[in-house]
């Protein structure tokens, strides 16, 4: 087979065809190479598609529970700050101190029904698994719930019990629906159980 520049129809060798396409998209002889742009690169690459793909599990998880919650008849308050300010994140990202970190780790979601009001940090781990060790340091709100959604099931521990040193494991039983704070219909937290299995299926 021969090979020739599609701009001015010179013959070119393999290699230069193989060349020219990878790097400029189309056939081009070495001198119209010097008058072309290398070819763009386009989508995510795989660290970008890895981030972004764990923010929109993250961002599931928060959703499925949300509704969780709603539907047995509680207040959901979005409490990031996030929900509240768009963009403060990224206006935080460079700022240090205590108030900035404070405010990066507020709890997802404040949920109450009648008086009863609670922090609520949701997670995804296809792991199942949370401890301690998954605290930031100085975690400060030490009354917080985390709520972790994983393939199968969903299991809750408070800030307490992680700094108790009990954890959440693939074995362990401290399923969400199982809180008595909470006082969950067991089916409706099994029908979202089922969601979280249809949802996360293939990650
Ligand atoms: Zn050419």
């Amino acid at each position: 087979m021969d090979y020739y520049c599609s701009k001015c129809n010179e013959d070119i060798e393999k290699k230069v065809y193989d060349y020219s396409k990878k790097e400029f998209g189309e056939v081009l002889c070495r001198n119209c190479q010097k008058n072309s742009e290398p070819k763009k690169e386009v989508g995510l690459n795989s660290q970008e598609s890895k981030y972004r793909e764990g923010m929109i599990k993250g961002r599931i998880a928060e959703t499925l529970i949300e509704e969780l919650f709603l539907s047995l008849g509680y207040d959901v308050f979005r409490y990031g700050m996030e929900n509240t300010v768009p963009g403060i994140m990224k206006l935080l990202k460079d700022v240090k101190g205590d108030v900035a970190t404070n405010i990066r780790r507020m709890p997802d979601f404040v949920v109450k029904k009648n008086d009863e009001v609670f922090f609520v940090e949701v997670k995804f781990r296809a792991s199942e698994t949370l401890t301690k060790k998954d605290l930031p340091k100085d975690y400060p709100f030490m009354n917080a719930y985390f709520i972790l959604v994983s393939k199968k099931h969903i299991k809750c521990i408070t800030y307490q019990e992680l700094m108790d040193g009990k954890e959440i494991t693939s074995t362990t039983q401290n399923y969400l629906g199982k809180r008595k704070e909470f006082d969950l219909e067991k089916e409706t937290v099994i029908d979202f159980c089922n969601f979280a299995v249809k949802f996360f299926e293939s990650v």
